[in-house]
């Protein structure tokens, strides 16, 4: 278990976590935090001055550069660096619509994450034709039907690589080979891939690429776009020549330095996250699904090595995650970002989840920090849990059963 010091009124207070909820956000690491340090308080240059102070914030830039560019099989010079995994989104969706003026279409999934979703529903409002594809109730999408809903006028598909709420992976080197044959851009939201995926993304195909700086244990507050060499460009956000005229606004160069390093971890940590945090996401997922009886798993495979979302019968998650809060344990009831809306999942409702069954979902993401000490304290917790909430429902199970067979997987 690490131990956190919570800032609280006068008092710091000592806290215990137990932290399964790094699809929302990971903890820094501390060789990230290290790297960072001397650029907030010593090197604060401008990188973009021309004297030498400046210069040495520049060439720190650069350095974290090539190491994120190694992250994804790419070169520094397709990097851009933007400040967060929702903007690098925007980035991308706007420059095919804006170097393609004639195609006025998008292809996405039912399944984004809302940083997609959203800015495609607002693009609609500008008359832009958005077409969002169906996944079945395993959480995959009918490459046959993405092939067909391809238009003329499709200025770019846009697919996330992994699911944050399922943990869902989709085939993105066949997408990028359809989207090839048919001359359209293709742009993926691989948000929750580093560190848990090997990436490469020339070898995958892909136009565009997204990612966030504080999904793989660096700060919040960074992200970057790949733009394949030779791709038409168009930048969202305009003013400085920072980031060689692609993105305008000068580098959060310390976020950058840690986000560097935090990529060089996440390559040399692969291994341990398809092993060691696999296995203890799957001895997790198989307990709870053998002990804690009306539970199923949401998602098929093939699945991110850290992430389980599974549906609690009879119970609502926000009553689950507030008992779990109060022993210190962080968990979640889709994206942080739905988190307090009343509505279920749009992920869980798209793969054919009924309501009542989706609004008992709980995701439990691992990551590298998490111990085999952590599993057993949710193991012993969670049954003893799941079992108070449902005998305090207001009606029994029992009485709730036809309603919820009716509402199940389709
Ligand atoms: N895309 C996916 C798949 C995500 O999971 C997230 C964050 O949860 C985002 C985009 C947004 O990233 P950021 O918080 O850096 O804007």
């Amino acid at each position: 278990m690490q131990n956190v010091v919570l800032p609280q009124g006068a008092d710091m207070i000592e806290h215990n976590i137990c932290y399964f909820d790094n699809n929302a956000t990971t903890r820094i690491a501390p060789e990230a935090l290290d790297a960072m340090i001397p650029y907030l308080r010593d090197f604060y240059g401008n990188p973009s001055s021309a004297y030498s102070f400046g210069v040495r914030a520049a060439k720190a830039l650069e350095e974290a550069r090539e190491k994120v560019a190694a992250l994804i099989g790419a070169t520094p010079g397709e990097i851009v660096f933007t400040s967060c995994g929702t903007e690098s989104n925007h980035t991308a969706l706007e420059s095919a619509l804006a170097t393609q003026p004639g195609k006025r279409h998008l292809l996405t999934t039912a399944v984004e994450h809302p940083a997609i979703i959203k800015h495609c529903e607002s693009l609609q409002k500008q008359g832009v034709a958005v077409t969002f594809l169906p996944v079945d109730s395993a959480g995959a999408l009918d490459l046959r039907l993405l092939e067909q809903s391809i238009r003329p006028d499709t200025a770019m598909v846009s697919v996330m690589w992994a699911n944050n709420e399922t943990g869902v992976i989709f085939p993105v080197d066949e997408i990028a080979a359809i989207c090839r044959h048919r001359h359209v851009l293709f742009h993926t939201d691989a948000t929750q891939a580093p560190g848990r995926l090997a990436l490469d993304a020339p070898k995958a195909g892909v136009d565009f690429l997204t990612l966030s700086a504080h999904k793989l244990h660096a700060p919040k507050g960074t992200g970057l776009l790949y733009v394949r060499r030779r791709t038409k460009f168009q930048p969202y956000l305009a003013g400085g020549h920072q980031e060689r005229g692609r993105r305008a606004g000068t580098e959060n160069v310390a976020g950058i330095v840690g986000f560097g390093r935090a990529a060089e971890l996440a390559m040399e940590r692969l291994t341990d996250m398809d092993t060691r945090v696999r296995a203890m996401r799957d001895r997790l997922e198989k307990t709870i699904l053998s002990t804690v009886p009306d539970t199923r798993r949401n998602g098929g495979e093939p699945r991110l090595p850290n992430t389980s979302n599974i549906a609690f019968d009879f119970v609502e998650a926000e009553g689950v995650l507030m008992a779990l809060d109060q022993l210190g344990i962080c968990a979640s009831s889709g994206s942080a970002c739905t988190t307090g809306s009343l509505n279920p999942s749009h992920v869980l409702s798209a793969m054919g989840i009924g309501p009542e069954r989706a609004k008992g979902c709980v995701r439990f993401s691992l990551g590298y920090y998490n111990t085999q000490a952590e599993v057993d304290c949710v193991l012993a917790h969670l049954p003893q849990v799941i079992a108070r909430l449902r005998a305090a429902a207001p009606e029994s199970a029992a009485a709730r059963q036809p309603a919820m067979a009716a509402a199940g997987h389709h």
